[in-house]
């Protein structure tokens, strides 16, 4: 165990030396040079600002779930008129059947959707396209594929124009909409903070990924072709999820897991850090203390060894759990990974917690760090005199769902941030904000074209 708390629990010289590395491998990205952080420009250089009219939907995929929605803005300064909105899980196929058919699907679901809340098909409508993996954008509604991440493992994506492919599979369902918008999910989250709060200059995602996006100045993107755009600023997505430096406290256990994941070796810091990962850490070093620690008694349960059995929100249950003699805890090893009442004493089952909370505490750790190190990037620190208020806006289940993670996160900024800085700095959920933020920037590229 005492291994496990030196190279989960990061001290503060740790975090700042991932901080600096963080900015170095930032700073180079955004110059062009090879960089593990594609510091990729997103091309959104107009944000919603409260003025757009109309009706516009956004299709939003990456995660475990899909969702469909409907803004309708009114004349009135920021007035959301009607919202609908619908999720769709992804049923276990489409993690891996070609390309073709998960467009389809979420076309025919855009269609369907647009059908049952009464939408005739009279008028073209514009669509904004979240989809959260890494594009190399050329336009606003263009860009080329460059990977596919977290469980996602389908032919017929890299390369291809996300774009065209919704486009292409909204026409096989002859359907008035136009894809106006291809935007990242930490993008849309920004995007849809900015139509309510000026300081939002941060876009943050920690869900089944992670990611960080944030407001550029565009003389210093070095990626950009010159006369891209005549504005003085853009959004880079950072795809920090594939960051990595020696400096990154990565474990045995992490190794092991990566190795299982259909992107090995790549994205280490989202592997570290996200909801899709964080549960099946955990199970990989309880499952070495009950080898070398005997953790459930003289023999591993079988059950133990089942990957991914241990979900994140379980982890965070077991987290959080506070109940007398943690029959809370108890309760989930026997529920979701099937372990017998018997082998779960009080004294495993505080392991098993501990273990928990370290998975999580390092995860909030990394995400300040390279928080700290993107406001420092952005002057926004205070290490270049003045302060100002910033809001970093952030969307995905981790931090939705997860109390004690929000206040870990909190915690280690204000560690790795003096408290004058801390103080101005707004972590805000916003729910649902990359699906209310790209159906914004549609709103938005509509209402100002080039
Ligand atoms: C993707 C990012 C995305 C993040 C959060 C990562 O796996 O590469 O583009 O923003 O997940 O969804
Ligand atoms: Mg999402």
């Amino acid at each position: 165990m005492a291994q496990y708390r030196s190279s989960l629990l990061l001290p503060e010289d740790r975090l700042l030396k991932i901080r600096d590395d963080f900015i170095k491998e930032a700073q180079a990205g955004l110059r062009g040079e090879n960089s593990s952080c594609l510091m990729m420009a997103s091309m959104m250089d107009v944000l919603p600002n409260g003025e757009e009219t109309g009706d516009f939907f956004a299709v939003d995929i990456g995660g475990t779930n899909f969702r469909v929605i409907l803004v309708s803005l009114s004349e009135s300064r920021g007035e959301v008129a009607r919202f609908e909105m619908e999720d769709f899980a992804i049923p276990e196929e489409y993690f891996s059947c070609h390309a073709d058919r998960l467009f389809d699907l979420l076309a025919d679901s855009l269609v369907s959707f647009a059908k049952r809340h009464g939408f005739s098909g009279k008028k073209t409508a514009p669509v904004g396209f979240c989809f959260s993996f890494p594009v190399n954008q050329t336009a606003v509604d263009a860009g080329t594929m460059i990977k596919l991440t977290k469980k996602f493992d389908n032919e017929g994506f890299v390369g291809c124009d996300p774009v065209q492919m919704l486009q292409q599979a909204i026409q096989r369902f002859k359907a008035p909409f136009k894809v106006v918008a291809l935007l990242n999910d930490s993008v849309g989250t920004l995007a849809g903070a900015c139509y309510e709060d000026p300081n939002a200059k941060v876009g943050v995602i920690l869900g089944t990924g992670t990611n960080a996006c944030y407001v550029e100045q565009v003389a210093k993107i070095g990626t950009l072709a010159k006369g891209a755009t005549s504005r003085p600023r853009m959004v880079v997505n950072t795809e920090w999820g594939n960051f990595t430096a020696a400096s990154l406290p990565i474990t045995q256990a992490d190794r092991e897991m990566d190795e299982t994941t259909p992107n090995a070796g790549e994205y280490h810091f989202e592997k570290m850090v996200s909801g899709m990962y964080m549960g099946e850490v955990a199970r990989r070093i309880i499952l070495q203390l009950a080898e070398d620690a005997q953790l459930f008694g003289p023999s591993v349960p079988d059950e133990l060894r089942v990957p991914w059995a241990l979900s994140t929100p379980a982890l965070s249950k077991i987290a959080e759990d506070d109940s007398w003699v943690l029959s809370g805890t108890a309760q989930i090893l026997a529920d979701d990974l099937h372990l017998p009442a018997s082998r779960c004493t009080y004294s495993a089952c505080s392991t098993v917690k501990e273990v928990c909370l370290m998975v999580s505490r390092r995860s909030a750790a990394l995400v300040a760090a390279c928080l700290a190190g993107l406001l420092r990037h952005i002057g926004r620190d205070g290490s270049h005199g003045g302060m100002q208020a910033t809001t970093v806006a952030v969307d995905g289940g981790l931090f939705e769902h997860f109390d004690a993670y929000r206040g870990f996160l909190r915690d280690y900024l204000d560690l790795l941030l003096t408290p004058e800085v801390s103080a101005m700095v707004q972590l805000k959920r916003i729910r649902d904000a990359s699906s209310m933020g790209s159906a914004y920037l549609a709103a938005a590229v509509t209402a100002s074209p080039e």
